[in-house]
């Protein structure tokens, strides 16, 4: 049965599993959507418009902010980041749920939005910084140096944690998206979220009687 569309943010320290996790759902569950985030940058050899990300001139972006069309947005770097809100409105009114790959204030941003009525948010915790580390060295993305910083940078997104509805602790992949699966399951099952139901329940009562 038909629920209204979720936001469902996942936040994590750099490293704790955020992607693998989110790329597993979405498998899961190809009615998913992805937030595909707006940038000033330059778009990187291979990277897609409307796939990797929504390139965007710096004026564009301003304007995108001024007229509310950004859930939640942030300078890093010098260049601007956003989530669009266009996409997750159409998505919701399909009953479909986006998936947001954000830090803690993206997260922030996101809740105290006009859609933040509907968000589910889940926070992913590694099992020790030790093991943060090492999965950040076995993904073999960045340099010791990137490394560092993430790790720096990792106490403090972790420090958020109480800010979130779900707290997920990755040790195991699979029994991680199991619990993601069931969160997903349960919210989507709340009877404040089932617009339909009303009258399904009318004509099953209806049903009854006759
Ligand atoms: P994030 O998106 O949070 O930065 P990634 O999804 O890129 O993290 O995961 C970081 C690395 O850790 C990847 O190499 C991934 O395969 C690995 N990884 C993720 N979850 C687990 C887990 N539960 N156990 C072992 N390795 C994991």
């Amino acid at each position: 049965m038909d629920h209204t569309g979720l936001l469902v943010i996942l936040s994590s320290p750099s490293g704790a599993g955020k992607s693998t996790l989110a790329k597993r759902l979405m498998e899961w569950d190809s009615s998913l959507q992805f937030s595909v985030s707006a940038t000033t940058r330059s778009p990187r050899p291979g990277e897609i418009h409307g796939q990797h990300y929504y390139f965007t001139s710096p004026d564009e972006f301003r304007d995108m902010v001024k007229n509310e069309q950004m859930l939640e947005h942030a300078e890093v770097f010098g260049n601007y980041y956003g989530s669009p809100r266009g996409p997750v409105e159409q998505a919701m009114r399909e009953g479909r749920d986006t998936l947001f790959d954000v830090d803690w204030q993206g997260g922030q941003q996101i809740r105290a939005s006009a859609l933040g009525g509907h968000v589910v948010s889940i926070f992913v915790l590694p099992p020790s910084l030790p093991e943060l580390e090492r999965r950040l060295r076995t993904r073999g993305q960045d340099s010791d140096e990137v490394i560092a910083g993430r790790m720096e940078k990792s106490r403090a997104e972790i420090s958020h944690w109480a800010e979130y509805d779900y707290v997920l602790i990755n040790e195991d992949l699979d029994e991680t998206e199991a619990q993601l699966r069931s969160i997903l399951t349960s919210e989507r099952l709340r009877r404040d979220r089932r617009a339909g139901l009303g009258a399904f329940v009318k004509q099953l009562m209806a049903e009854e009687q006759s």
